[in-house]
């Protein structure tokens, strides 16, 4: 059972320095540190157990995604867990309708990022008491509850709290088998960690060459920058993998409309399953009209990891402007928004392929998809979920990937937590790291 008074909040800036490498590197994001603003929660409870919640940004956004979580805390403070998650509803709406604070949202930027950080702290906590890994204490959650959970407001109009009812109790079938599944074969994955465009051709081809020995069949390509370099990385990257496996492109907002739509013309000669952001990811009727001309191609569009909110994904159903929905575990509001979404993409029809590109992202976001296959979707079918290989040994509970799939976790918690001494090393910017690092970075 949940129980204590939170009695602490604390928010830290931990950055790694993957700049260095090109880790992560892609056409609108040259440079990015996979950061973190990392929040732990305290309670007064004896048990001593801590809820640890992380967003994601690329460097210095955490110095402002840190102000945020200040800026929320006394939302969080001497509140009883009990009464957090008996109307959880409630307490997402209080942090996300903050009369000051949504002026500076709502539910979107920096303001929700920080919301993120706390609700998925708050999450850690309920499934460590519970003793369960979170998509457990999802899976086993009583339908109307995990309702309770979810805000509705702005979604309605494509469905209600008992539409979201009926698909969950449609799912309560077969459920068993599908968690049995989950636990011998795991979620099917893909990997992006081959082909970051920072990388050189030959960094691109050792890394490709190992991940198909170690039984990868599903790949993603960064493209964007340049189209002579998009050709000539795609051709070796399909040369490679060869004509049936699996190849993605992601162009992470680089291209106005026409310009992707003749971009991936060019392109479709690799046959990607699909184009990732090919444009801004506020444009829902752009990345409509791109779906529609790539279609006859065999290319669909994927977008999400920017998707402000539950609204805009919305949106993006109600225009088919997507054939494929990426969620992030730390973009939304948590748990809460994300189920929403999951259950509107079921309505909708549409596969869920969540992002995963950042430091814990992994982590989080498996809890999510093995939850969303055992108990709403029930389906494998065009799903994956993305796997980046780094940064994983901060973590005190690392993803575990066997045979190009996620392994469902099976500690308590939402496998947030990091490991403390890897935060103060890489804390911004006192940490050992960042001291060795930032006089160099001066000259
Ligand atoms: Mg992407």
């Amino acid at each position: 059972m949940v129980h204590g008074r939170i009695s602490r909040l604390s928010v830290r800036d931990v950055r790694f320095p993957t700049s260095l490498g090109g880790h992560g590197s892609d056409a609108m994001h040259t440079d990015p540190d996979y950061s973190a603003a990392y929040v732990v929660i305290e309670t007064d409870s004896e048990d001593g157990l801590q809820g640890c919640g992380i967003t994601f940004t690329l460097g210095k956004g955490t110095e402002v995604v840190v102000c945020a979580v200040n800026a929320l805390t006394h939302h969080v403070l001497h509140k009883d867990l009990r009464d957090i998650v008996g109307d959880f509803r409630s307490f997402y709406r209080q942090l996300t309708s903050d009369g000051q604070l949504r002026w500076i949202g709502p539910e979107k930027g920096v303001v929700h990022l920080a919301t993120a950080a706390i609700l998925n702290a708050v999450w850690d906590l309920w499934a460590k008491q519970e003793g369960k890994p979170l998509w457990k204490l999802l899976v086993d959650m009583d339908p109307r509850m995990l309702l309770s959970c979810i805000d509705f407001r702005y979604i309605t109009d494509v469905l209600t709290e008992e539409e979201a009812y009926e698909i969950l109790q449609k799912g309560q079938v077969g459920k068993k088998e599908r968690e049995k599944q989950m636990l011998t074969h795991g979620y099917p994955a893909y990997t992006t960690s081959c082909a970051w465009l920072g990388y050189s051709d030959t960094t691109l081809k050792q890394l490709c060459a190992a991940a198909l020995k170690d039984g990868w069949t599903r790949f993603k390509v960064k493209v964007g920058a340049d189209l002579q370099d998009d050709i000539r990385r795609c051709r070796l990257i399909r040369d490679m993998i060869g004509p049936e496996k699996i190849l993605m492109m992601d162009a992470n907002q680089r291209w106005d409309v026409p310009e992707a739509v003749e971009w991936m013309s060019k392109l479709a000669e690799f046959k990607p399953l699909w184009i990732e952001e090919p444009t801004s990811p506020d444009d829902i009727l752009g990345h409509a009209t791109i779906s529609k001309a790539l279609a006859p191609l065999g290319i669909g569009v994927a977008t999400g990891e920017q998707c402000h909110n539950r609204v805009i994904f919305k949106q993006l159903l109600q225009a088919d402007a997507l054939q494929f929905l990426q969620i992030d575990s730390c973009r939304l509001g948590s748990v809460n928004e994300n189920l929403s979404v999951l259950l509107m993409a079921k309505k909708f029809g549409i596969p869920v392929c969540p992002h995963a590109g950042g430091v814990g992202l992994c982590e989080l976001v498996q809890h999510l998809i093995i939850f969303d296959f055992i108990s709403i979707s029930g389906s494998l079918k065009n799903r994956m979920c993305e796997y980046v290989d780094h940064l994983h040994e901060h973590f005190k509970y690392p993803v575990i990937i066997k045979q190009a799939s996620y392994m469902p976790p099976k500690a308590a918690g939402y496998s947030t937590e990091m490991k403390e001494e890897s935060v103060q090393k890489h804390q911004y910017p006192h940490g050992e790291v960042w001291k060795k690092l930032l006089p160099a970075q001066e000259d």
